[in-house]
């Protein structure tokens, strides 16, 4: 049969009409059918030809192809196209990859009888890539047998691409939507836990505070928060949320979380990631008996415990939940980036109690010292603390003086007191202010008039106190009540005044006495009434010696001491005086040394000679008292320029082999009436003669210092300086 032929719809009736042929009257009606049926086959084939879709007859015997449109065969590979498939098998059709599916399908609906319909059916093309079909096949009976299958196919795959892009364009912008949507929720919740934080410095308000957010946000069963004292592998609860405390009913805290010795908590301290335990797999895992305490009560399907990590683990967040999946993704999130802030603020809580503790300590330190102390604030200038003695010392109750400004002060204007008294006032905070501006002063004299008119004279000290960046936060002021030490003193300078008068008159009457004796010795006096009368009148000038250096000390006390200085040569002046002390000294060799130095040279400087003199034989009668008979005393001059100036300087030095000086009698042998602690008592002295030459010698712009080894002896400097201008 021509293939062209088998794209005619073949009937099974057809071959049957064939066989019954007859050439009567019913043959020319046969004629005419066959015409009829020419004509329907033709329309049928013209038909199907137009028909938008795939359309093949198989038989259902052996599915081999019948017929089919010209659209069918378009679909099918580029050898089967052109009609050739007419006549073959669906095996033999059909593509490797889907033959034996297909055929399955065929097979079932010659089977069952049952339409089968394949919408977006995929098949892959060989080479790659996957094509869509929406393909029907109808069985078609004859005569009671299942005689055809009537394939209809049409090609989807645009349409299929098309919608499956779409929808998987939908399932991103829905997936989007909600990482969008949890995105925001967990910034929301983040906002809120770290406003949280802000709430109390006290890390029981700060714990409750971020408890309360927490809840609102997640609404667990439970919450607890540990600290982490310094003794580190404990744990200590600041603060606890039940479910039931946010409903008002009894509490259902489990009292093992108060102290969760060997608990869950305890163990993620030492990791730095957030553990969750769910009862589902940690019951796999441990069979029946649970290990985590919280997920053995009834109500707690899971527990989330999170590490809280600074430098140091500063704590863990336990939270418990009713259900599972309540431990999702955002709680995880939020909850992991809020713990190193949490941890932060835990830290800097535990540090403000630290300090507070500490600043009590020390407030209860300062509370009992008998020294005023007063603290004042450098922002707002405010007195931040005041101990008993300061207001007790300055007349006020200690709440006139704490939280007011400096400048509202009671102590500026207390209770409307006379000008006198608010200018003395003044001068009080003056020392404060200049504190706060950075300045130091040690061992200022005040007056202070108190409200109730008294006065009292203070020894003050103020000193700015500075953060470690250098900035000035406030400033101290220590003062101690010196009235009845003033008293004194001025008593001891009127006791001077009267002893000066009354022993230097009946001393220069012995003098007077003694002077006359010596020169006009009666008759018979023999060498032991010389040697009585030299020994009275030494002992008289050592006496009057004494006596002026007291009248010194009293003078420099009242700044009376006035020196008298004029432009001349000190070079000249001072060989002389070594030399007279080389004559008459016979118990020591004294020596002097000019360095660098001619004779003739000149030292010309601003001096007021008699003191300069006193400095030296200070110096010179020290020497000669400290060291002993028979070893030598030098002393030298000689012009220096020191390190530090430029200025030229003469150095006086006076070096004796005596006694040495004690290291820690050394800082205190310039100050007055002191005496080294060891000293030989059969040694005279009154402890004022190197404090008068230090101030004589600081008088004159000029500067002493020793150096010395206890039993090798001392050398003491002294720096004068020298030229018309230095005037100091
Ligand atoms: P004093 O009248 O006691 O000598 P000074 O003021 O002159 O008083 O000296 C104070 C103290 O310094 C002395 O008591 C002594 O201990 C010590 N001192 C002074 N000069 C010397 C020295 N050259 N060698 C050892 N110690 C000395």
């Amino acid at each position: 049969m021509d293939k062209k032929d088998m794209n005619m719809l073949p009937l099974h009736s057809d071959s049957k009409e064939k066989s019954s042929f007859s050439p009567k009257m019913e043959d020319m009606e046969l004629d005419v059918h066959a015409e009829q049926n020419t004509a329907l086959r033709t329309y049928a084939h013209l038909m199907l030809e137009h028909v938008p879709v795939g359309t093949a007859l198989f038989d259902a015997r052996d599915l081999r192809l019948l017929a089919a449109n010209s659209r069918y065969h378009s679909f099918l590979e580029p050898t089967w196209q052109h009609g050739d498939a007419i006549g073959h098998l669906l095996t033999e059709v059909l593509p490797q990859t889907e033959r034996s599916e297909i055929v399955a399908i065929f097979r079932r609906v010659v089977e069952t009888g049952v339409v089968y319909r394949a919408e977006e059916y995929a098949a892959s093309v060989p080479g790659g890539g996957v094509t869509y079909w929406n393909w029907t096949l109808e069985p078609i009976s004859e005569n009671g047998q299942m005689g055809y299958v009537l394939l209809t196919m049409t090609e989807a795959t645009s349409q299929t691409v098309a919608r499956k892009s779409r929808e998987q364009a939908q399932t991103e912008l829905a997936q989007t939507y909600r990482a969008v949507e949890l995105e925001r929720q967990r910034l929301e919740y983040t906002e809120a836990i770290l406003l949280s934080m802000q709430n109390g410095s006290e890390p029981k308000v700060l714990a409750q505070a971020v408890l309360r957010a927490l809840d609102a946000c997640f609404s667990p069963q439970l919450l607890a928060l540990y600290s982490t004292p310094p003794e580190q592998g404990t744990l200590s609860l600041l603060a606890s949320h039940t479910y039931a405390s946010r409903h008002h009913k009894a509490s259902v805290f489990p009292p093992f979380l108060s102290s969760p010795s060997g608990s869950s908590a305890l163990q993620v301290m030492h990791q730095h990631t957030p553990m969750i335990k769910r009862k589902s797999r940690e019951m796999s895992k441990n069979g029946c008996r649970e290990r985590d305490a919280l997920l053995s009560l009834p109500a707690i399907e899971c527990v989330m415990y999170l590490p809280l990590w600074e430098k140091r683990c500063e704590g863990v967040l336990v939270a418990a939940f009713a259900r599972e999946e309540e431990a999702d993704d955002l709680l995880v999130r939020t909850l992991s980036e809020c713990a190193s802030h949490l941890a932060e603020a835990l830290a800097a809580a535990r540090l403000h109690t630290t300090i507070a503790d500490e600043r009590q300590r020390l407030h209860t330190v300062l509370d009992q010292l008998p020294e005023g102390v007063l603290l004042v604030e450098a922002l707002t200038s405010k007195v931040e603390y005041a101990n008993p003695a300061a207001a007790q010392l300055l007349g006020f109750a200690l709440l006139q003086l704490l939280g007011v400004p400096l400048n509202q002060s009671a102590l500026l204007s207390p209770y409307g007191l006379a000008s006198q008294n608010q200018q003395s006032a003044f001068r009080w905070n003056f020392a404060l202010i200049h504190a706060l501006w950075g300045k130091t002063t040690r061992g200022q004299e005040l007056s202070i008039t108190r409200p109730d008119g008294s006065e009292i004279v203070v020894l003050s000290s103020a000193a700015p106190i500075r953060r470690a960046n250098g900035l000035i936060s406030g400033a101290v002021i220590v003062f101690q009540d010196i009235t009845a030490l003033k008293q004194l003193e001025q008593q001891k300078s009127m006791l001077f005044a009267v002893a000066n008068h009354e022993l230097r008159t009946p001393l220069t009457t012995i003098m007077g006495f003694a002077d006359l004796l010596q020169f006009c010795p009666p008759d018979g006096a023999n060498s032991r009434y010389q040697y009585a009368v030299t020994n009275i009148l030494q002992e008289c000038e050592h006496l009057t010696q004494l006596i002026d250096e007291l009248l010194d000390v009293s003078r420099l006390e009242h700044a009376w001491l006035d020196l008298q200085r004029s432009y001349q040569d000190l070079l000249g002046p001072l060989k002389q005086l070594v030399t007279k002390y080389t004559h008459t000294t016979r118990t020591h060799h004294l020596r002097l040394t000019l360095e660098d130095l001619e004779p003739t040279d000149l030292l010309m400087g601003w001096f007021d000679l008699p003191r300069i003199e006193q400095v030296l034989t200070n110096l010179m009668t020290n020497a000669i008292k400290y060291s002993p008979v028979d070893s030598e005393i030098e002393v030298g001059v000689r012009p220096y320029r020191n390190a530090q100036s430029t200025a030229q300087e003469v150095l006086i030095r006076v070096k004796d082999q005596g006694i040495g000086i004690a290291a820690d009698d050394l800082p205190h042998i310039f100050q007055r009436f002191y005496r080294a602690s060891r000293l030989d008592q059969s040694i005279s002295g009154f402890g004022i003669g190197l404090y008068l030459t230090k101030e004589l010698v600081q008088g004159h712009g000029g500067r002493i210092w020793v150096e010395t080894t206890k039993g090798e002896g001392s050398t003491f400097f002294v720096a004068l300086p020298l030229g018309r201008n230095n005037l100091s």
